[in-house]
C-alpha cells in the first residue's frame, strides 16, 4: 500500500524512464534529420557544381566547335579566293596569248595595186636591164643523167623572148662550162658539196636567149679549178658575153650595147672571187668603172640560203659557218662610189627590192633556171625576171616584174600565179618600208 502512495506522490521511475526515452528517440531523430539536411545540401552543392562544370564544358566544346567551324570558312574562303585568282590569271594568260595570236594576225595587210597610177614612161631615152639570178643549165659531172633533156633547147623556151627584149640582159652563172677535165673541188661535206659542170655548147643557149653579161663570182664557179675558169671564159668570150668576178684576173669589164657603155663588176664572199666583204675595194673598182663608162651595174652573191633566209637583215649574215657580208651595207656602199643597179642573187630565194640615191636595189634574184641537182620547193621554186628601165645617168625610171616558176623536169614558164611579184611586194613592205618603190599587182615597179 505505502509503495503504492509513494508512487503516486512522486515521480515514477516508469515515467522517467519514458520521458528520457521519449528525449533521445526525438533527440536522435531531430539529429538524423539534421544531417540528412545538411547531406542534401551538400549533394544539391555537389550537383550544382556538377551541373556548372558540365556547363563550362559544354560552353568550352561549343567554343571549340565554334572556333573549327571558323577555321573550316576560312580555309574555304581562302580556298576559293586561291582559286579565283588561279582563274583570274588564266583568264590573263588566255586574254594575253589571244592578243598575241590577234597581233600575229594582225600583220599590217600587204598592199597590192591593181594598176599603176600614172602611164609608164615613155620608153625613149631610157635604156632596160635585165637581172635574173642564179643561172645553172645542166651538168655532166658526176654523171650525164644530170643534163636535161633535147641538149638543154627548151629550157628557156619559155622565158626567150622576155630576155631577149632588152638592151642589157644579166644572170649569174652558177657554174663552170667545160666538156671535160678540170680539177673537180674537195668538199669537206660533201652533202652540202655539189660541182657543175655544163656541156660547152650549153652556151647557145644563153646568146639564144639575149645574155649579154654574166657574174662569175659565186661558189661554183671555182667547182673545176683553175682548167674550169679558164674554160668557162673561153667559151664565154667565143659567145661574145661579157663576165666579171674573178679577184685579180677579172674583177670587172665594160662592154657596149645600143650606143651606151656599160661597166660591171660582181663580187662574191668565195675563194678566188672579188671579195662583197672588202667594201672599200669594191668601192675602187666602181669608182673606176664609174669613170669608164655610161651606166655601172654591180652584181652579188651574198647572204644566207634558203626560205628561213628570205628576208634581207641588213647585217652582216652567216650561213654554214661562213661570213656572207652584209649585202644592205655592200649595196649602199657602191652606189655611193657610182653604181646604178645593184642585182644581188646567192639566198637561192627571192628577196626584197628598194631605192638609194634613186638608184635599184634587189637583194635577191633567186634561182632562175637552176636544172636537176637544186632545191625548187616552195620559194626556192618561184622567181621574177627583173626589167629596170634606167635614165642616161642611170637614175631609176621605172620596172617591170616577170614572175616565172620552175620544176624538176623543165625550166622558168611564166606564172599565171603571180607569185614572185606578191612575194615582192610583201617582202619590200615588210623589210623596206622606206623602199621608195611601190610594186603593182601585174608587176609594174614604179617610183613612190
Ligand atoms: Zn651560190
Amino acid at each position: 500500500m505505502k509503495k503504492y502512495i509513494v508512487y503516486k506522490k512522486g515521480f515514477p521511475k516508469e515515467s522517467l524512464f519514458c520521458f528520457l526515452l521519449g528525449w533521445f528517440i526525438f533527440f536522435t531523430v531531430s539529429c538524423n534529420l539534421d544531417a540528412k539536411k545538411e547531406e542534401e545540401a551538400r549533394l544539391a552543392e555537389a550537383a550544382q557544381i556538377l551541373q556548372a562544370q558540365k556547363d563550362s564544358i559544354a560552353k568550352a566544346t561549343a567554343l571549340e566547335e565554334e572556333r573549327l567551324r571558323l577555321e573550316e570558312e576560312k580555309r574555304k574562303l581562302e580556298e576559293e579566293e586561291k582559286k579565283e585568282e588561279l582563274a583570274k590569271k588564266e583568264a590573263e594568260e588566255k586574254k594575253k596569248s589571244a592578243e598575241k595570236k590577234k597581233k600575229k594576225k594582225e600583220k599590217p595587210p600587204i598592199k597590192t595595186y591593181a594598176s599603176p597610177p600614172t602611164p609608164v614612161p615613155n620608153e625613149n631615152g631610157l635604156h632596160a636591164i635585165i637581172g635574173v639570178g642564179d643561172m645553172m643549165l645542166g651538168t655532166n659531172y658526176p654523171s650525164k643523167n644530170y643534163l636535161p633533156a633535147n641538149g638543154g633547147r627548151n629550157l628557156l623556151s619559155d622565158v626567150e623572148s622576155t630576155l631577149i627584149n632588152a638592151d642589157v640582159t644579166f644572170g649569174n652563172l652558177e657554174g663552170t662550162i667545160l666538156d671535160t677535165g678540170g680539177k673537180v673541188k674537195r668538199c669537206s661535206n660533201p652533202a652540202l658539196c655539189y660541182a657543175f659542170r655544163s656541156p660547152e655548147n650549153y652556151v647557145e643557149h644563153f646568146v639564144n636567149a639575149g645574155f649579154d653579161v654574166v657574174s662569175i663570182a659565186n661558189n661554183h664557179t671555182g667547182d673545176f679549178g683553175a682548167e674550169g675558169r679558164r674554160r668557162t671564159k673561153e667559151v664565154l668570150e667565143g659567145a661574145n658575153i661579157a663576165y666579171a668576178g674573178l679577184a685579180g684576173s677579172d674583177e670587172y669589164t665594160v662592154f657596149e650595147k645600143n650606143g651606151i657603155k656599160y661597166g660591171f663588176a660582181a663580187f662574191a664572199p668565195n675563194t678566188g672571187t672579188v671579195d662583197i666583204r672588202n667594201i672599200s675595194k669594191a668601192q675602187q673598182i666602181v669608182r673606176k668603172l664609174e669613170g669608164m663608162s655610161d651606166i655601172v651595174i654591180v652584181s652579188f652573191h651574198g647572204g644566207a640560203e634558203g626560205k628561213k633566209h628570205q628576208h634581207t637583215p641588213c647585217k652582216t649574215e652567216r650561213y654554214v659557218g661562213e661570213n656572207r657580208g652584209n649585202v644592205c651595207k655592200f649595196s649602199k656602199a657602191v652606189i655611193d662610189a657610182g653604181a646604178d643597179i645593184v642585182f644581188g642573187h646567192g639566198p637561192h630565194v627571192t628577196r626584197a627590192m628598194e631605192l638609194y640615191k634613186d638608184r635599184f636595189i634587189i637583194y635577191s634574184l633567186g634561182n632562175f633556171c637552176t636544172y636537176g641537182r637544186f632545191n625548187l620547193r616552195d620559194a626556192a621554186g618561184i622567181a621574177p625576171i627583173v626589167k629596170v628601165y634606167v635614165n642616161s645617168d642611170g637614175s631609176f625610171s621605172h620596172g617591170e616584174i616577170t614572175p616565172i616558176y620552175q620544176g624538176k623536169t623543165h625550166g622558168p614558164k611564166i606564172d599565171s600565179r603571180n607569185r614572185a611579184i606578191r612575194k615582192l611586194q610583201e617582202l619590200t613592205q615588210t623589210d623596206f618600208p622606206n623602199s621608195g618603190l611601190e610594186i603593182y599587182d601585174d608587176g609594174t615597179i614604179m617610183k613612190k
